[in-house]
């Protein structure tokens, strides 16, 4: 017997009688949700301060929930921060249909079909956002299905990965309540802390990181996120005065399309340079990896469209020698990041936490994989409190 012979027969065994091909599992219902999660204070970057944006003080949330005729589960989800949440969600809508009647295991074929679908809106921004929270759940059905942690479906490099916390840095927060923040999470755990910076006071700026430096010591991992508020002079007077802070890496220090800016600075200074939150495209990452705009590449499965694309994204960056700091929804991140080859960092929020009844483990310094099936989440009765809209298609079996 060949060795798929003897994979299909244990797929067999545990499945009826039949291989997966020979099931024809089919996807025949897909939910989708839209929730506001209501942040406890109102969140400001260096784009507040700047006057572009205003305050942030909530997270829309697009969730998809799949099942299929045998009973397989997944969840997945997409967010958008100020505006954009209705919009991700009402395409979802149009597209949820496409799915109904899939194979699930044959994710690239679904992600093609719902690309087309939706061709007339383009192949980044929202129109793959709206993708996003069907890719995910796919992806957390298959590892369901196979009883495996999502990282150990990929092919994990890691049991956990490196973990640093930005939310107790913000720009709204008081200096002395930032260095309270610091020494609380520096005790819970965590392994690094980033801070905003950006400002139009670059002196008031310098001033906090210096502080925060001096508490943490010279050797605790620190960065510092600009947020895209500098222009190209600003970045590069900043960056030389930053050099001495021994920082892990300068993130967003331009425009986010800026890849010559990038280039020209993470080829000036000796601190690395982050970028790639804002990029909605596996082609607009293409850009900035091959135009060697930065040392560290920060894609966001949600805002690029899903999984699919960023397991693309990653082994693109790998082959490049980039390091990997996925950005927010460290729930999905944790996975990729586990199997990332080069050393990554993950980003911890604990935003999202009240949206799932499972939480992750922080330790030493790090994140764990834990040992549930998929991502390892499943949907609190807050998320559903929270939701404004549901949609269904198709027959719950
Ligand atoms: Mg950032």
């Amino acid at each position: 017997m060949t060795h798929a012979g003897s994979d299909a027969v244990s797929y067999a065994r545990h499945h009826g009688g039949k291989t997966a091909a020979e099931s024809g599992d089919r996807i025949v219902w897909v939910k989708l949700s839209l929730a506001f999660l209501p942040l406890a204070t109102p969140v400001s970057d260096a784009k507040v301060l700047t006057g572009r944006q205003k305050p942030l003080t909530e997270v829309a949330i697009i969730f998809a929930e799949l099942q299929t005729r045998d009973g397989f589960t997944g969840v997945g989800f997409s967010y958008s921060k100020r505006a954009g949440g209705q919009g991700i969600y009402a395409h979802a809508c149009e597209l949820a249909d496409a799915l109904l009647g899939e194979d699930p295991n044959d994710i690239s074929k679904i992600y093609t079909k719902l690309l087309w679908a939706g061709a007339s809106v383009g192949r980044s921004g929202m129109a793959v956002q709206a993708i996003s929270p069907f890719d995910i759940a796919l992806w957390d059905m298959k590892a369901r299905r196979a009883g495996l942690p999502l990282a150990k479906l990929f092919g994990a490099h890691r049991d956990s990965v490196q973990c640093y916390n930005t939310s107790g840095g913000f720009l709204h927060t008081p200096l002395d309540q930032v260095l309270k923040n610091v020494a609380i999470s520096r005790d819970n755990g965590i392994g690094g802390i980033k801070i905003k910076v950006g400002q139009p006071d670059t002196a008031e700026d310098l001033r906090r990181l210096s502080a925060v430096r001096q508490a943490l010591g010279d050797d605790f991992p620190l960065m510092v996120d600009a947020n895209q508020q500098w222009d190209r002079e600003t970045a590069i007077r900043m960056g030389r005065k930053m050099e001495a802070f021994n920082l892990v890496w300068i993130e967003e220090p331009l425009d986010a399309y800026d890849v010559e800016g990038h280039a020209a600075l993470a080829s000036a200074l000796d601190t690395p340079i982050a970028t790639g939150e804002m990029l909605t495209s596996f082609r607009e990452h293409e850009q900035l990896i091959l135009g060697h705009a930065s040392d560290v590449v920060q894609p966001d499965a949600p805002r690029v469209g899903g999984i699919t694309p960023f397991l693309q994204i990653m082994d693109l960056a790998a082959r490049h020698g980039r390091k990997l700091a996925p950005h927010f929804a460290m729930e999905i991140h944790l996975h990729l990041a586990a199997a990332y080859p080069i050393e990554p960092w993950l980003e911890h929020f604990e935003w999202l936490n009240p949206l799932f009844n499972e939480q992750l483990e922080l330790r030493d310094g790090r994140m764990w994989i834990s040992d549930r099936p998929g991502l390892g989440f499943s949907l609190s009765e807050q998320a559903r409190k929270w939701t404004v809209l549901t949609s269904e298609t198709g027959q719950r079996p």
